[in-house]
């Protein structure tokens, strides 16, 4: 992260706090605690690394996942959680996928 994006990312943590906003953390992904928003940006990431044929060259990928499969917990990307860690609101996956 460069610094301008570290300055802009330090001042929505103090918008979201005088705000009191609270965007809930649902789940694991790439071995942090994340918002639907951060792992959607994930899966992103996932997805577009196994579209490059170079990648499914070395990886032997025939057919690559999509958004939808990759945020499938079964798959071992994600791990989803029922309860967000900081306030403790039930996650309503059903939601959150709706529209992927
Ligand atoms: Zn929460």
């Amino acid at each position: 992260m460069n610094h301008k994006n570290k300055v802009l990312s330090a001042m929505e943590e103090v918008n979201k706090k005088l705000k009191k906003m609270h965007v809930c953390r649902v789940g694991t992904m790439a071995a942090e605690i994340l918002t639907f928003e951060d792992i959607l940006f994930e899966a992103e990431g996932v997805e577009r690394f196994q579209k490059q044929p170079r990648n499914q060259e070395i990886f032997k990928i025939k057919e690559p996942l999509t958004i939808k499969q990759i945020l499938d917990n079964r798959r071992g990307y994600l791990q989803r959680f029922n309860y967000c860690p900081d306030c403790g609101k039930k996650i309503d996956w059903k939601f959150l996928m709706e529209g992927l």
